[in-house]
């Protein structure tokens, strides 16, 4: 749906585009930590991001909205994404990419980021390099020690077959 005129200055007004670049309708880039968070028609997914990442920037903002006589401690909407369950979806995520010979780029798609953010708000996108070096090097290099330690058990046991053989030859 395209914003009017009006909502569409409401949207770009807020002071928390003083911590995102508008990349295009449906992504920004934090100025802090460069990642790519999706905010279509409005700035709650902005503001999740800030309080979550960036809980000092994000109290400056709150602090600012509200009047000087109702000034008490904000609330930080829901409690964060935990952190397990973050690295379990982008595993599955990783897991989805590498088998269905999906290209990479589609985690920086802005349709992907805003489906996703639209599951789950909370979920915070990281580029396609930090995904490559953090979630894929690691799903490899844990497959690469599993091979390994299976060729390791089964060349000791057949070694120590071997040696037992080679006692049992000289028994002889
Ligand atoms: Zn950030």
């Amino acid at each position: 749906m395209e914003l009017s005129q009006h909502q569409r200055k409401m949207v770009l007004r807020s002071p928390v585009w003083k911590y995102f670049l508008r990349t295009n309708k449906l992504i920004a880039t934090c100025n802090l930590c460069q990642m790519a968070v999706g905010y279509s028609n409005s700035t709650s997914n902005l503001m999740s991001h800030l309080s979550h990442h960036h809980p000092n920037n994000y109290f400056q903002i709150v602090a600012k909205k509200a009047p000087a006589s109702q000034a008490t401690i904000p609330s930080l909407g829901p409690p964060p994404f935990p952190k397990e369950k973050q690295e379990r979806l982008f595993k599955k995520l990783a897991a989805f990419l590498l088998v269905g010979f999906h290209p990479l780029s589609m985690i920086e798609e802005p349709h992907f980021i805003s489906f996703v953010n639209t599951l789950e708000p909370r979920l915070m996108f990281m580029s396609r390099k930090t995904f490559n070096l953090n979630i894929i090097d690691t799903m490899y290099s844990q497959a690469k020690d599993k091979v390994k330690s299976f060729f390791i058990i089964t060349f000791t046991s057949f070694y120590s077959c071997q040696k037992n053989f080679s006692h049992w030859n000289l028994l002889q």
